[in-house]
């Protein structure tokens, strides 16, 4: 049986490789496809996500990635595909997912979307959070590949070289600071 693990991955994280891994332990062929979606800004191309995506799943040999752009059940369809590979992290993933699942139904009934549970660990983790502590010059070594955080990396010092530390914007409240017995 072929999946598909459909996505924006921008970028690809350590919670979406775990979806692919064990995905690829129930089914005989994954196929990560990248979603090119003209109303979103993303931080990489579809081609270098693509890039990203092969270069972290080298060790998996029943995994194939592929971009595609119009309705996931027409790639679906197109790549002789059952079935429609998903995480589910929180509640508001669900209602979200569930929608698209029964919408994807409503195109093409052979088609059945396959839920994976996150592990614990990547349970808050997304391309968003990763994105947003990157910008704020934190360290993402802990989220992505090795190679996509170098790549983060580089797009931010290109994009946002002056990414520091924070600052405290009120610095008055420095003065509530003193120790509760000192004598003034
Ligand atoms: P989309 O734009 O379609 O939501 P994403 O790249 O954000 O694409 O996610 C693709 C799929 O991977 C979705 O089903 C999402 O719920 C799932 N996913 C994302 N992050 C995680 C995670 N940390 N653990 C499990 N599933 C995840």
């Amino acid at each position: 049986m072929i999946a598909i693990y459909p996505g924006s991955f921008d970028p690809i994280t350590l919670g979406h490789l775990d979806i692919i891994e064990r995905g690829c332990k129930l089914f005989e062929q994954v196929i990560v496809a990248v979603l090119r979606n003209p109303n979103k800004s993303p931080l990489f191309t579809v081609q270098e996500r693509v890039e990203q995506i092969r270069r972290c799943t080298q060790h998996l040999p029943n995994v194939e990635v592929d971009s595609f752009v119009g309705l996931t059940v027409e790639y679906a369809r197109l790549r002789n595909a059952q079935v429609l590979l998903r995480g589910l992290r929180v509640l508001s993933d669900f209602e979200k997912e569930l929608q698209m699942a029964h919408t994807n139904e409503t195109l093409w009934d052979e088609i059945e979307t396959v839920f994976l549970a996150t592990s614990n660990e990547y349970s808050f983790l997304s391309s968003s959070v990763v994105k947003e502590v990157a910008r704020f010059g934190g360290s993402v070594d802990h989220l992505v590949p090795q190679q996509v955080a170098l790549d983060i990396c580089r797009c931010y010092a290109e994009t946002h070289p002056g990414a520091t530390p924070p600052i405290a914007m009120n610095p008055v409240s420095r003065v509530n600071h003193q120790p509760v017995d000192q004598e003034v």
